[in-house]
């Protein structure tokens, strides 16, 4: 297929006071990452809470600028666009929320929410619009009798219904969904996601699905990439993720799922310690802190990125064979 979006040496990096000196510091959010999304697949963002996945998001939105790198969207780098310019492109590109209560104005009723997207847009006919808005609330489960309604009188799962919605309604290329079903209750969870894939097939919706879930991450994406203090660690495709994980904190975020067939046995890797402050992120390898396989080198040099398949590539020292040249010369000094 061909590609859609493609993130080249991705940065975004802010700019914080910390201590009695006010002293100022780099807090490396999103820390040169680079991966590309196909048309029609769902590609996944995972990682544990701070890693730098929603960031990453906002910054391909634009709804942040980037500190460096490219954002190639459909051919076109966008990551310097205008702000005008870049407004006429967020039809093309939109975003679901994980809280989709915060992101609905309670004041508004969802004819009013699903009728502004189109009127900024300039999207379909006035007299078409009414129409348009109805026959979107059908697909998503809910039905004309809502569109005077707010959305405090709507459960979790019908707002994440009315958020998709909004989205889907402008007819986008591609959709990022950060956490979308994060706050919804588990049995609410495979509705919405159901109803996401279902989407993506009737639209021809690409996605970029963040999400700290890794259960959600097997059951509905494509490809995935693991990231950790604002770096992408490991890259595969799903099923293949799933199978082999190669980078030992891969191993131990699949290892925490619960496992669904009690007879099957599992190793669980279990990590100590917090996630390192990425305003100080450890040196070398910055999972060293918390890896149960760190070696000395691990303090000191940062692993390249090592292709083991087609596609799947992680960043450890357990797997290069000594062709990076800083770990050449650290292995011939040690
Ligand atoms: Fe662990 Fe070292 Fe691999 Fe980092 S490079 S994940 S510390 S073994
Ligand atoms: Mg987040």
């Amino acid at each position: 297929a061909k590609t859609l979006l493609e993130i080249k040496n991705l940065k975004k990096y802010f700019e914080i006071s910390q201590g009695m000196f006010k002293e100022k510091i780099n807090v490396r959010a999103v820390d040169d990452i680079s991966f590309s999304v196909r048309e029609g697949e769902t590609f996944a963002l995972v990682g544990e809470s701070g890693c730098g996945k929603s960031t990453t998001g906002r910054t391909i939105l634009r709804l942040t600028d980037p500190t460096d790198g490219q954002i190639v969207f459909k051919g076109k780098n966008i990551e310097k666009l205008p702000y005008n310019q870049m407004r006429a492109l967020r039809n093309r590109m939109q975003m679901v929320f994980q809280d989709p209560y915060a992101s609905l104005n309670p004041k508004k009723t969802i004819r009013q929410i699903l009728m502004e997207p189109l009127r900024v847009h300039n999207k379909f006919p006035r007299e078409e619009r009414l129409e348009k808005i109805n026959n979107m609330l059908k697909i998503v489960g809910l039905s004309e009798e809502h569109l005077d309604r707010y959305p405090h009188e709507f459960s979790g799962g019908q707002r994440q219904r009315i958020g998709i919605a909004r989205a889907v309604i402008l007819q986008p290329d591609f959709i990022i969904a950060d956490e979308p079903v994060s706050a919804l209750d588990v049995s609410v969870q495979s509705q919405v996601i159901n109803l996401m894939l279902d989407l993506q097939e009737e639209f021809g919706l690409t996605y970029l699905f963040i999400s700290h879930d890794l259960s959600v991450i097997e059951h509905m994406t494509d490809r995935v990439a693991v990231m950790y203090l604002g770096k992408i660690v490991e890259v595969a495709d799903t099923e293949e993720l799933f199978a082999n994980p190669r980078h030992p904190y891969t191993q131990a975020l699949i290892s925490a799922v619960p496992i669904s067939h009690p007879d099957e046995e599992k190793e669980r890797i279990i990590l100590t310690g917090d996630v390192p402050s990425p305003a100080n992120p450890p040196s070398g390898c910055s999972f060293h802190t918390r890896c149960p396989f760190a070696m000395d080198i691990c303090r000191k040099v940062e692993p390249v990125s090592k292709e083991f398949s087609n596609g799947h590539k992680a960043n450890c020292h357990l797997y290069t064979d000594s062709e990076n040249k800083e770990e050449k010369e650290y292995a011939i000094n040690h």
